[in-house]
């Protein structure tokens, strides 16, 4: 009788740690994941609790310097708090800079943290049962399989649906970073389970016919590619490029991986990505036949929601289409347009801001009922910020590009919604709020700024100070928001202390005046003559100096303190440069200054 055949102890071992340590790997994860969204979910409630709290003291509306509560000098019951705000400036507002990457010092923690976590696993309990270190029979494949085990993870964190999103609240477009990180990681780590494999497998050459390692060898190929093609440069040169490539390669990688994986019983850990992939655009097909049913012969009317378009400076697109009719959203929050008529591909879905704002507040209606200040206003009224989708589109190489020849005709485009995605800061804890918007970052800034007045008016927030600035090129892009602007005047309670302050950074401007001096009156256009005049809104030229700006409002400021900035990447630089220390550091919090919370939106994934 035949003897079974029995494995050398050594790779009996191998293999029981190599389906151990992705599970233990996980673990540590989903440790992680809990944590994080401990802590944001934990500030999230607590701004809910802080909203609650009723303002103590009443502001002067002329008041240059409006607090909510006066400073109490230096006391150690700050200390938590002090804590909190060296943690922010430490994570979110110190940077890694390597060349035009930037980093901030959180993404530099998950990254090594997470590519130690990968090593360790790797390496860990490698030597044998003679005593050798890193013996390449225990960490060989537990390398390929531990780098599979994380694909379900990178793949969520690759959709814009995802279950890591709502555990972490953390928006899906934040954790495109830690996809990227973790889909190249991982191409590391089949990299190492690859070489090993060559050198150590004896039957490798004999195997190079079998399916199931050409697969294997296919997949590893085409993460390779994937990992090169979503390099930033090509992403940002060649978008349409690097999205369908990615589409096809990570459906070959994913195929590949599977059947590779399924030799050794470890594809359980790839098909979930299907499932997620799947979930995603299932959803996102549903949001976008639903939220545009009037051009799928659900109902009459079909193109009641084509979107118009009109170009209002040389390179920048407003396109306008009535609300759906289920299509609610918060400020600051973005939509997906897809706009098969202008884009050269059918199905391309581009991200933008929604610029106005989901309320009634600012409607015609409610204006017309009276305003806070007893004022009626003379103007005429532009463009909506309200029951309307507005998006301000900035001109750039492709799709934009072709809109902005449709906007010149003033044509309209079919243009199918899908969102809305993103986070939307809740602004109503904070007893000041700073927002700063540099050209068309005015998209993602105004309907906050609009949300604060709102929130004001009915109660729910806590503001007394809101400084809203505003870098422009030229006078004439005030047109843009002119309407918004007089809304807010008219509307704003008067407990709530409102600075507007517009830049314009135009050369020959700026050259010929000095910088503090006002605009209003050397301002020839004819246009913009009403709202250049009004006493309510400072004008200056030249950039705006955040540094300063910010520095003073710290300086005045008590309690909570909101600062949110959107516009170019150098706006959003000298804002988080400026709320380092010692302006946003403990000793300004023990002395009770503001605890300061940024919000940065960039307009992009990088
Ligand atoms: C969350 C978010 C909100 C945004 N909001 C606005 C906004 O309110 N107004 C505005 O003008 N722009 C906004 N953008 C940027 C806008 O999506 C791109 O400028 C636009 O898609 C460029 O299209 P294009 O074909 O003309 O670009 P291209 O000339 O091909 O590329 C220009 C840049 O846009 C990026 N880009 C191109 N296509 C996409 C896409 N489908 N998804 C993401 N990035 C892409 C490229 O990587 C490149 O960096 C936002 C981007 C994001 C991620």
């Amino acid at each position: 009788m035949a003897t079974p055949y029995k494995l050398p102890p050594d790779l009996t071992i191998a293999i029981e740690r190599s389906i151990l340590y992705p599970e233990e790997t996980w673990y540590c994860l989903a440790i992680f994941l809990f944590v994080v969204g401990c802590f944001q979910w934990g500030s999230v409630l607590h701004s809910k609790l802080a909203k609650r709290r009723q303002p103590t003291k009443s502001v002067d509306e002329e008041s240059t310097s409006a607090t909510t509560t006066a400073r109490h000098g230096y006391s150690l019951r700050n200390l938590p708090l002090a804590a909190v705000n060296v943690y922010r400036v430490v994570a979110y507002r110190w940077t890694l800079e390597l060349g035009n990457y930037t980093l901030n010092m959180a993404e530099v923690f998950v990254t090594l943290g997470y590519i130690s976590l990968l090593i360790t696993w790797t390496f860990i309990n490698t030597t044998n049962l003679e005593g050798k270190k890193f013996d390449i029979t225990y960490w060989s494949n537990r390398a390929g399989l531990l780098a599979a085990s994380q694909f379900p993870l990178v793949t969520a964190l690759g959709t814009k649906n995802n279950l890591v999103s709502l555990v972490t609240s953390i928006s899906y477009d934040k954790l495109n970073y830690v996809h990227r990180v973790m889909a190249r990681s991982c191409f590391g780590l089949l990299l190492i389970h690859a070489g090993s494999e060559i050198y150590n497998f004896i039957y490798f050459d004999a195997a190079l016919h079998e399916t199931w390692l050409r697969l294997g060898i296919t997949a590893l190929v085409t993460l390779g590619v994937l990992c090169i093609v979503s390099l930033r440069p090509v992403r940002a040169e060649a978008y349409e490029f690097f999205f369908y490539t990615h589409f096809v390669a990570v459906l070959i990688f994913l195929v590949g991986a599977y059947f590779h994986t399924h030799a050794v019983h470890g594809s359980f850990w790839i098909w979930p990505s299907f499932v997620f992939w799947a979930l995603d655009r299932f959803i996102r097909a549903v949001r976008v036949v639903v939220f545009n049913h009037s051009y799928f012969g659900f109902k009459r009317g079909s193109g009641t929601m084509d979107a118009t378009t009109e170009l209002i400076s040389d390179d920048l697109v407003r396109l306008r289409l009535r609300r759906p009719r289920h299509f609610h959203w918060s400020p600051g929050q973005t939509a997906y347009l897809i706009m098969p008529s202008v884009s050269t591909l059918p199905f391309e879905a581009h991200p933008f801001s929604i610029s106005s704002i989901d309320s009634t507040l600012f409607s015609s209606e409610a204006n017309e009922e009276g305003t806070e200040n007893g004022e009626h206003s003379t103007k005429p009224r532009g463009a909506a910020y309200w029951k309307e989708l507005v998006f301000l589109i900035n001109v750039r190489g492709g799709l934009t590009k072709l809109l902005k020849q449709v906007a010149a005709d003033k044509k309209t485009v079919k243009a199918f919604v899908d969102g809305p995605y993103g986070p939307s800061p809740d602004l109503g804890a904070y007893d000041t709020s700073v927002l700063i918007a540099g050209g068309s970052g005015i998209t993602n800034i105004l309907p906050i700024f609009l949300s604060v007045i709102e929130a004001v008016r009915n109660g729910s927030s806590n503001c007394r100070r809101v400084v809203f600035i505003w870098a422009i090129r030229d006078t004439d892009h005030l047109h843009w928001i002119e309407d918004a602007l007089y809304r807010v005047h008219e509307l704003a309670p008067s407990s709530l202390n409102v600075s507007i302050q517009i830049f314009v950074t135009r050369e020959n401007i700026a050259r010929r005046e000095s910088d503090s001096m006002k605009l209003a009156s050397q301002d020839q256009s004819g246009g913009n003559d009403g709202i250049l005049a009004a006493t309510w809104l400072k004008i200056e030229a030249g950039r705006p100096d955040v540094k300063a700006i910010l520095k003073d409002e710290v300086s005045w400021a008590s309690g909570r303190m909101s600062v949110s900035v959107c516009g170019p990447q150098s706006l959003s630089r000298s804002v988080r440069h400026a709320l380092r220390f010692p302006v946003s550091g403990p000793s300004s919090i023990l002395h009770g200054g503001p605890s300061v919370t940024l919000y940065s939106e960039s307009f992009g994934y990088a």
